[in-house]
């Protein structure tokens, strides 16, 4: 079962370059490690980073400096921090567009390194995407990893990723107009758009679907909400409007992590996260 997933979500392009690229060349070189691979035992529960430390290749310096966090099932992390302080690089790491050079990142235990990349990228329900909307409509750019998705399902996706009131509000609803790059919404709406096309790319959400009587109501909304409360959602965002409610805010700063905690405690108590705050007020 992939009902666990653990998506992702950009509030900017978290890709330099283009990602068909790094996903080949990465795919390439885990062949050889691919054969003795491990295999996970079912849903991941945890991913534990410890130490984690990244030099991008033919720089002198790191990018990322001793990074330990644990992300468990279920829980909603952002990471905040100015650009270039190293959270598209952090992130990039878990679903191995690039491979840590210190420290590992584990997976229940399991370092991922060992484990195949169709799995991997099957367990972190994981979305490449280079720019997070693109110009068309609200509904276009929701069937945007998946052309054939039904109107229900783009409804439903949109619901579970709590896009639907501001969507409803629109005249044109989902037949609304997004601006290249997604300039007309807000960073918030964004977000949860681009939550949303994960949600209604993933298979798993079909099979769900068939399962269900799609007319089913509330206990189908609720089942749905249950299944993507299981699932842990990593945010990287630069507007501290994106995360004032989530449980946890990692503050990086020169790829470092030099804050953690709620909006009020961060307040309260990282010199960094109130800059920003205070920058953006
Ligand atoms: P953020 O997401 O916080 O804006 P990034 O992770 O994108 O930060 O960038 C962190 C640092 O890494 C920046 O100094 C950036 O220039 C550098 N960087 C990002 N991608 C590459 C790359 N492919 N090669 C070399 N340096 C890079």
């Amino acid at each position: 079962s992939r009902l666990r997933q653990f998506l992702y979500s950009w509030e900017k392009s978290a890709f330099r370059g283009t990602i068909s690229e790094k996903d080949n060349s990465i795919n390439e070189k885990s062949e050889t490690k691919d054969k003795a691979a491990h295999k996970l035992a079912g849903d991941a529960v945890e991913i534990r980073l410890e130490h984690v430390g990244f030099t991008y290749p033919g720089s002198t310096k790191p990018t990322i400096k001793d990074i330990n966090v644990t992300l468990r099932q279920g829980e909603r992390i952002a990471l905040v921090g100015l650009n270039g302080a190293g959270k598209s690089t952090l992130v990039n790491l878990i679903p191995r567009l690039y491979d840590v050079t210190e420290g590992s990142v584990t997976i229940d235990g399991h370092d991922i390194r060992n484990i195949t990349m169709n799995e991997l990228r099957d367990e972190l329900g994981f979305v490449p995407q280079k720019g997070v909307l693109f110009s068309g409509t609200i509904a276009s750019n929701l069937r945007y990893g998946r052309e054939d998705a039904t109107d229900e399902e783009i409804r439903e996706a949109a619901e579970i990723a709590q896009a639907s009131d501001f969507i409803e509000e629109k005249s044109a609803k989902y037949d609304s107009p997004i601006a290249q790059g997604g300039s007309n919404v807000s960073g918030g709406q964004k977000q949860r758009l681009s939550i949303a096309r994960a949600i209604a790319k993933n298979p798993i959400f079909d099979d769900s679907f068939s399962a269900l009587d799609l007319k089913t109501d509330a206990a189908l909304r609720k089942a749905l909400a249950e299944k993507v409360s299981d699932s842990t959602v990593i945010i990287v965002a630069q507007r501290i409007s994106t995360v004032l409610h989530a449980e946890q805010i990692l503050v990086m700063d020169e790829g470092r992590i030099v804050g953690r905690g709620t909006h009020e405690e961060l307040l309260a108590n990282c010199e960094v996260y109130r800059q920003i705050a205070k920058s953006q007020m």
